[in-house]
């Protein structure tokens, strides 16, 4: 298993499990850029709409190294202002990441990432240094909810994510699917405000309805949250004082 999360600098040839890649993609970030999805996650959410990535094993997904991906991305580079990488759980390969996103950075590329916020990105500052930003998936916050959401145990990373991610401006984003029986829509969007009271207002905040589409897991019969019920959560959040929210 390549659970990489030891760091290292600049170039590695570690090979990682690839899903796919988009060439030019407008829905990964802002303007035209290659989307990257790893193979293997950590969590198994009931409302994932690409089951097949969570495998972390017992696939026959290719691995490349980072030079050999961004091989594949360069014929898009007059096309494209940036790269995201996302899953699966890109964190899962912190070295994968850094050495991609230098080699993107030397071709004036922006780097995103797209994480569920469950790996301490603190401890991985040489990524950081060429990282423009995390977009932050939030699953849930009550330790229950969120076992039940996602099959597993909360690490107690994500309150220092958020944090560590606000006060370097690395937060691009952060991110909730909504959906009223899964997830503890309100008692999260209170806990992040209140982790981070000096950055939330101003940080995107995108609330995702609820799609079954995709989904394999025990929500595929699970209720869409109609535009009245985004309207409320939206509501909610602009009284705690979010103030730039997306709804999607
Ligand atoms: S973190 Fe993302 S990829 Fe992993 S299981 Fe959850 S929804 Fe799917």
């Amino acid at each position: 298993m390549n659970h990489d999360n030891k760091e290292s600098t600049g170039k590695n040839n570690d090979k990682v499990p690839i899903n796919r890649i988009i060439p030019v993609s407008t829905v990964d970030g802002p303007g035209a850029r290659t989307a990257v999805f790893v193979q293997g996650c950590n969590l198994v959410c009931e409302f994932c709409h690409n089951p097949e990535t969570q495998a972390i094993e017992g696939h026959n997904l290719p691995r490349k190294t980072a030079a050999e991906v961004f091989e594949e991305i360069r014929p898009n580079l007059p096309f494209i202002r940036g790269i995201t990488v996302s899953g699966g759980e890109c964190a899962l390969y912190p070295r994968f990441l850094t050495a991609l996103f230098t080699l993107a950075k030397a071709e004036g590329l922006t780097t995103l990432m797209d994480t569920n916020g469950s790996i301490d990105l603190s401890g991985f500052s040489e990524l950081m240094k060429v990282i423009d930003g995390v977009m932050l998936d939030i699953k849930a916050w009550d330790p229950e909810v969120f076992y039940r959401l996602t099959g597993k145990k909360a690490t107690g990373a994500l309150p220092v994510n958020l944090h560590y991610l606000a006060s370097t401006g690395k937060l691009e984003e952060i991110r909730l699917v909504c959906q009223e029986n899964w997830v503890d829509i309100e008692t999260a969007l209170n806990k992040v405000a209140e982790k981070i009271p000096r950055y939330y207002g101003k940080i995107p905040l995108k609330l995702i309805a609820f799609r079954s589409h995709g989904v394999t897991g025990k929500m595929k019969k699970a209720a869409s949250p109609g535009p009245d019920r985004m309207e409320a959560y939206k509501k909610i959040a602009e009284e705690l004082g979010y103030e730039r929210i997306i709804v999607k």
